[in-house]
């Protein structure tokens, strides 16, 4: 038995679908963005579940996720995000994957593939509005609609670009964006090129900006029950599909002044009850990305709440509930093994703790439990030493 698993509520993902849904025009379809196994959810799991209500269009970064998908039955349209080279767009053909093309030189070769496979290669053309990511600018349009005059086999659905400021208050990096990638996308059409499809909204801008959403939006974040930050009016009703439990593995009631963990930066302040749990840094618990002050004020924030770190206070850290009561990590957060400072809250050895650990950072190798229509299947990966060799599902009672 594990005693650390994540829960992961699939009716949840499929209530966040149609909340997304319920905000578009039937002229718009849904790019289901599924990217880095579905932010931690599943990919596989969380793209069946969108198929089996209707969805038929699907976003990656990469082929090898995208082939994953398309093994594991997901037949509508998946689109790449991200660049590729040369030796994946052989198997995203031969699977019907869509690609993204942001240089032109890869136009010649993909044709070749594709004229050889005998079929049309699909792609999507990225342009670059202010991501300073990828995508072609405008210098780069003429040659690019002169090669794909020749490209025969080269068949574009759409044209798209990614916004870098769809969080903010303040829209107007965003609407200059959309502007840019009109005029660009004017301008390439003039040139004899038809663009049937375009895009440009995530899921902050999906929220945002209704007049933005044309053929397609592309949201991952909202289907996985989060808003992509803050400061969104709460226009949706989303549920969090998402719980890491562990359950308490030792107990030990110990005095006022006991040290804990590496370096004993940890000294009990009364006496209380210790509990440990089998998490830690190599399960992706205790990470948390770096932060960038967005002002002044957030920038002494950020100060204050490093320098209380220094002198073993975790402020702003989310906190760890447990039986509706805050408890604090008592010390470092270890490889395997994490302390809580229980204080006098009534606990049991066995007894399960809901952890922060967050899903983009948690180990693909903690058994994943998933809920389906009121049914529950548990998924674990096979591993023989350091090896993965399988995967394993099995129906499970929770
Ligand atoms: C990740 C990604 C999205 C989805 O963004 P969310 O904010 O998670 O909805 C859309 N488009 C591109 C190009 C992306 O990389």
């Amino acid at each position: 038995m594990s005693n650390l698993w994540i829960e992961v509520d699939l009716d949840a993902v499929k209530h966040n679908y149609y909340q997304v849904l319920s905000l578009l025009t039937p002229e718009t379809k849904l790019m289901a963005v599924v990217k880095a196994d579905a932010y931690g959810l599943g990919a596989v799991e969380v793209a069946r579940v969108l198929q089996e209500e209707g969805c038929t269009s699907f976003a990656v970064t990469a082929v090898d996720e995208a082939l994953i998908l398309r093994s594991q039955g997901i037949t509508g349209e998946v689109l790449v995000l991200g660049p590729t080279s040369e030796e994946d767009w052989k198997a995203a053909l031969g699977e019907n994957i869509q690609l993204t093309v942001a240089q032109v030189e890869w136009l010649h070769a993909i044709d070749d593939i594709a004229a050889a496979m005998g079929k049309k290669a699909v792609v999507h053309l990225k342009l670059e509005t202010g991501m300073g990511r990828t995508g072609f600018t405008e210098d780069k349009l003429a040659a690019l609609s002169c090669v794909l005059r020749e490209t025969e086999y080269i068949e574009v659905a759409g044209a798209y670009t990614h916004l870098a400021r769809g969080a903010q208050r303040d829209t107007s990096y965003t609407r200059g964006q959309h502007e840019k990638f009109m005029r660009l996308l004017k301008k390439f059409e003039e040139s004899g090129v038809t663009i049937p499809a375009k895009h440009i909204c995530n899921s902050a801008a999906f929220l945002d900006f209704p007049e933005y959403h044309y053929d397609y939006v592309r949201v991952g974040t909202l289907l996985g029950g989060h808003y992509p930050s803050s400061i969104f009016d709460r226009k949706l009703d989303l549920k969090d599909p998402w719980k890491v439990k562990a359950r308490i593995t030792h107990l030990q009631k110990v005095p006022k002044g006991t040290y804990v963990g590496y370096q004993s930066l940890y000294k009990s302040k009364t006496d209380t009850m210790l509990a440990v749990v089998p998490a830690g840094y190599a399960h992706g618990f205790g990470i948390e990305p770096k932060l960038v002050p967005q002002g002044i004020l957030d920038l002494v924030k950020i100060i204050i709440k490093n320098t209380a770190a220094l002198f073993g206070f975790q402020l702003g850290r989310e906190k760890i509930l447990y039986k509706g009561n805050p408890v604090s990590i008592a010390g470092k957060v270890g490889m395997q093994l994490t302390v809580l400072d229980l204080g006098t809250v009534d606990c049991k050895y066995g007894e399960e703790i809901v952890l922060p650990i967050r899903r983009t950072l948690a180990n693909p190798r903690i058994t994943r439990i998933y809920k389906k229509n009121n049914e529950f299947y548990k998924k674990r990966i096979i591993r023989e030493g350091f090896f993965e060799i399988n995967t394993e599902y099995s129906n499970t009672e929770v």
